[in-house]
């Protein structure tokens, strides 16, 4: 046990915990994500909310992305790969990085290879969060969002309690643009559009672990974190 413990810890020194994870939106990418950074201590680079802080911005270039956010569209990959280059050049993803709804499609595979070779990383896990869109669509209609801190809420019977408070900060708990109905369904066609040459890429590198994402939080977090276990100790625990 000591010692599985202790190949665990050096496993963790030793590598730059370089993980992607990749599901469709709904999958409880930001949960996990959060799950993961405060156990190895690394930072969650979100593309989505990324881009949202983008599209606040009052420049032509905000406005543009604000307008492919809220139609579940995907945002022109010059902008993406800007922001992800920007963000993962920084020191803070310098120990390792859990890099969340990014490469999506075949050519951000192509650009994030390259972005890799020039910052001399290489990724150590991908971690897929399988979920079916029916799931995905009964979780986001009751998906809410807090205006003051960003928590994520989920409101049982969804728009008639749309008025409840952020139990945090009392803000306003407001549904997001892209979570209406008519644009998950979207959203969900593009993403499983999309993202089979990277799965399969990923897969082919032999560094691609799928979970099912339909389990509970806590039990989605033992499935994601067993799969690095398993990388750690090359498939020894
Ligand atoms: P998410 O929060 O991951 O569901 O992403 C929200 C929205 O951000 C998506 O519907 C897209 O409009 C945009 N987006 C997120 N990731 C990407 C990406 N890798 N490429 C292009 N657009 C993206």
């Amino acid at each position: 046990m000591a010692e599985i413990h202790r190949q665990r810890l050096v496993g963790i020194r030793k590598h730059r915990f370089d993980i992607v994870l990749l599901g469709p939106p709904g999958a409880g990418k930001g949960t996990q994500a959060d799950l993961l950074s405060a156990k190895y201590g690394i930072t969650h680079v979100n593309t989505g909310e990324l881009l949202r802080a983008l599209a606040e911005e009052p420049t032509q270039v905000g406005e543009a992305v604000r307008h492919f956010l809220e139609n579940g569209l995907m945002v022109p990959e010059g902008v993406v790969t800007r922001i992800i280059e920007e963000r993962l050049s920084s020191p803070d993803c310098e120990r390792g990085f859990i890099l969340d709804g990014y490469p999506r499609t075949a050519s951000q595979m192509v650009t994030f290879d390259h972005l890799l070779q020039e910052l001399g990383r290489e990724v150590f896990a991908v971690i897929y969060i399988e979920v079916p869109d029916s799931v995905c669509l009964a979780r986001l209609s009751t998906r809410r969002v807090c205006s003051g801190c960003s928590a994520v809420k989920t409101i049982p019977g969804g728009s008639h309690q749309s008025r409840a408070a952020c139990e945090r900060c009392g803000g306003r708990l407001i549904r997001r643009p892209d979570d209406r109905p008519e644009v998950v369904v979207r959203r969900l066609a593009l993403f499983s559009r999309e993202i089979a040459p990277v799965i399969a890429k990923f897969e082919r590198e032999g560094l691609l672990a799928r979970v099912d994402g339909r389990n509970r939080v806590n039990d989605v977090f033992e499935q994601i974190t067993r799969a690095i276990k398993r990388k750690l100790t090359n498939g020894k625990s």
